[in-house]
């Protein structure tokens, strides 16, 4: 097939493989989309995701896009979007999530992306989980997306590249509700969105800090899942 133009003034490889993309491809190729470790848990209920939970907090659901291996070459992926800034990917794998989440999971009203707190998100300029929370809204068909409701008022020790999957996050109070907004929470299934689950620290302590809103049912969800 030619190429087109715009590939040969600036061609784009597959964020996975390295490899070239064409133009009918974006951000990965068909190999490695079709390649894909998908975990299927937006339809599996008592996923491995939610049995680590279990006894800790209690999700309606919980879903990951993908299986995270550390050897595995979509390990590239989530780093890509929390260090690297790509915004881009954050936001197709989320919609990616979404629309696959959209087919079992269709009564979610608003969307909390797991905040950062405030001085990491000035360093970093973003928070990685409103990216992929932007992602999921759209794949969901546009549900709202509230910020600043659940905030994150201690500042724990980041999870790295080369202690993911062997670390406990000390992340036990590190969340506070803002009191007067968290009304618009009451009764409604609130998804919770960051990019990886690992231990399940993180979506215990939000999970402490909402729970006490009337009525309220929490669901999460996060694009790579760490076995
Ligand atoms: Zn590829």
């Amino acid at each position: 097939m030619k190429k087109h133009l715009l590939d040969w003034l600036y061609p784009r490889h597959c964020e996975v493989c390295g490899a070239g993309l064409d133009r009918e491809e974006d951000l990965l190729c068909r190999g490695c989309l079709e390649d894909m470790p998908l975990t299927w848990f937006w339809k599996w209920r008592g996923n491995p995701a939610e049995k680590m939970l279990w006894g800790r907090c209690r999700f309606e659901t919980v879903s990951s896009l993908f299986y995270y291996h550390r050897e595995s070459d979509y390990a590239h992926l989530t780093p890509k979007i929390k260090y690297g800034g790509n915004r881009h990917l954050g936001i197709c794998l989320g919609e990616m999530l979404g629309r696959q989440m959209s087919g079992s999971i269709t009564d979610i009203d608003v969307i909390i992306p797991v905040p950062l707190h405030p001085l990491k998100k000035w360093s970093r300029g973003y928070n990685q989980s409103e990216i992929v929370a932007r992602g999921i809204s759209t794949g969901l068909g546009g549900i709202p997306i509230a910020g600043g409701i659940l905030k994150r008022t201690r500042w724990a020790r980041s999870q790295t590249r080369t202690d993911m999957g062997n670390k406990w996050e000390n992340v036990g109070g590190a969340f506070s509700l803002d009191r007067d907004r968290s009304e618009i929470l009451r009764d409604r299934h609130v998804l919770l969105v960051d990019d990886v689950l690992t231990s399940g620290a993180t979506a215990e302590s939000c999970w402490d800090t909402l729970k006490d809103i009337p009525g309220i049912r929490l669901s999460f969800a996060t694009l790579a899942y760490v076995e």
